[in-house]
Order: C-alpha cells, then structure tokens, then sequence
C-alpha cells in the first residue's frame, strides 16, 4: 500500500513537472515571437531632482503588450535570462532607448542590463557601436547593473570600458542584496539606487522606522563620501520625499513623481 502510494506520489509529481516545462515550452515561444511582432514596449519613468523636484532623466522598463494583458518584467526577463533570449531583447531595449535620445523624446535615460548580457565579449562595442551610428552622446545614457553583476570580477574591466566610453554605471537595488557597501564603493560606478525596501521602511514615528531612516542616511553618506550619486526608488509618499531629500539624496524616484508611463 504505502509503495503504491508512493508511486503514485510521484507520477502526479511528474505530470506537474511535465505541464510546468511545456507551459515554459509555450511561454518561451510566445516571447520569441513577441520580438518579431513588435509586442514589447518600452515604458519610462521620470527620476527627479531632490531638491529642485524638477525631472533629469528616465529610466526604461520594458512590458510585454499582450492580447490578454500587459506582462509584467518580473515574469518574462527571467524567462528571457535562462534561454538566453535576454540577449536579443537587452539589444532591443538598448536601441529604443537611445532613438529615443537621438529624437529628443527623452534627454538622459537609465537602461536596466542584465549579468547575462553584460558577459557577451561584444557588449561594449555594440554599444558603442549602437551610439555613434545615432550620434548620441554617451553621457545621456546609464546603465542600472545589479550587485550580482558588479561582484563577478571579470565584468571590472567591462566597467572601466564603460567608464572610458562615458556611459555611466549605477547599482541598482541597493540594500536588497547581501554585500556590503564597502563591497561597492570602490568599484568603478557612478551612481547607488536605494532599494525600494529601504524607501518603503522610513517615514514612520516608530522604532523601526527612525532605524531604517539612520541606516538610509548612512548609505547615502558613505556613498557620497566616495563620490557617488544617490537615488531612492519607490518613493510614494512627501514625507518619504522630504526625509531622503534632508538625508542628502541627490535623486528621487517612484509613484510620487510618476508612474512607469508608455513611450509613445
Ligand atoms: P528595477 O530596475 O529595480 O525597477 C524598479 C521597479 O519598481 C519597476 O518595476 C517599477 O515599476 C517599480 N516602481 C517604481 N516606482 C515605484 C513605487 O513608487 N512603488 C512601487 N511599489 N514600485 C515602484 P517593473 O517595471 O515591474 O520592473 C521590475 C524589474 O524588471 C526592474 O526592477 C528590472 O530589474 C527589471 N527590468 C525592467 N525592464 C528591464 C529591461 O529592459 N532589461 C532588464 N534586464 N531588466 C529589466
Ligand atoms: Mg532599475
Ligand atoms: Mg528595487
Ligand atoms: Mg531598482
């Protein structure tokens, strides 16, 4: 009985595997032809100044526009990182992003890249390739790297190309990862972003929120301290505002000032 029972145990284990990776099958083959059929769209949202609260940049964050509704990044940028798609749609992004400086659409923008693409040898010269054939200045451009990407010793000299070219690097979600600031400082970066957990933690009257907001204003004073720019994600609210703003964050970004809005 109980060898029965574990049998069958484990066929239905293996028809909810087999189910799950054609579901990946089919979701995988849709997202290839979503590039071919231009179903991705590039939205942006505006990052502002803190203290001026006047706009300086956007950062990009593509969706998927499907018939059945808009497909979230967190869905489908994973899907893109393990087959290996993720090359074609970071080149995708990459070329919206800088047409839309070419045109004047947008002044300066953030284009979020992921340790996959950045391990391509080529990287660097297609962008660089992607900026002249446009004639846009690489100042106008950022890249959001995450820590897993700023820690892999190979991507250093990746980053001093970028560096060379002018295109600037920021950490992205900083705080959300397990590294140390002092971890990061001295990398060849310009910009840190404050992960939204941090945001969310401060601007209460209670124990836990006058920490969160020591620790914020600890963050943004090492990195000034090594010449850093910051910039808080996912601010929702003025108080939210006005604490990073005193804490001495150069930058503001979230619901607050404006939501990720369509490039049109
Ligand atoms: P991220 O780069 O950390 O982007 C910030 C996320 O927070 C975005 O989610 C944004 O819509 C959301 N957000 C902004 N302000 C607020 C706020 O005030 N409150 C709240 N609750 N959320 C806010 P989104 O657009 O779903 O993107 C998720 C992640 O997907 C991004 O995180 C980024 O890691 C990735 N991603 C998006 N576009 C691309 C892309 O073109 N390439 C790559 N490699 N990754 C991308
Ligand atoms: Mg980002
Ligand atoms: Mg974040
Ligand atoms: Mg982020």
């Amino acid at each position: 009985f109980r060898v029965k029972r574990a049998g069958g145990g484990h066929a239905s284990f293996q028809r909810h595997e087999d189910q799950r990776s054609y579901l990946r099958g089919e979701r995988l083959s849709a997202l290839h032809q979503a590039l071919e059929r231009n179903e991705l769209q590039l939205y942006v949202q505006p990052k502002v100044d803190a203290e001026r609260r006047t706009v300086v940049g956007h950062e990009v964050l593509v969706r998927w526009i499907r018939p059945s509704g808009i497909v979230s990044p967190l869905e489908f940028i994973p899907l893109a990182e393990s087959s290996g798609l993720i090359g074609l749609i970071g080149r995708w992004v990459l070329r919206q992003a800088v047409d839309a400086l070419k045109t004047g659409q947008l002044q300066e923008v953030c284009v979020n890249v992921s340790a996959l693409e950045l391990r391509e040898s080529d990287f660097v010269a297609h962008l660089r390739w992607v900026l002249e054939e446009r004639g846009v200045d690489p100042q106008r451009l950022w890249l959001e790297l995450t820590e897993r990407s700023l820690l892999e010793p190979r991507f250093i000299p990746v980053l001093h190309e970028l560096k060379a070219l002018g295109v600037r690097t920021a950490l992205d979600d900083f705080g959300n990862g397990y590294s140390s600031l002092m971890a990061l400082v001295n990398l060849p970066i310009q910009m840190v972003k404050i992960d939204r957990s941090f945001t969310a933690g401060i601007g209460e009257d209670t124990p836990d929120g006058l920490r969160a907001l020591k620790v914020v204003r600890g963050i943004v004073a090492l990195a000034t301290a090594y010449g850093l720019l910051t910039v808080a994600e996912g601010v929702e609210t003025p108080v939210q505002a006005d604490l990073l703003m005193k804490a001495g964050c150069a930058y503001l970004q979230g619901y607050l000032f404006g939501r990720p809005a369509p490039l049109s």
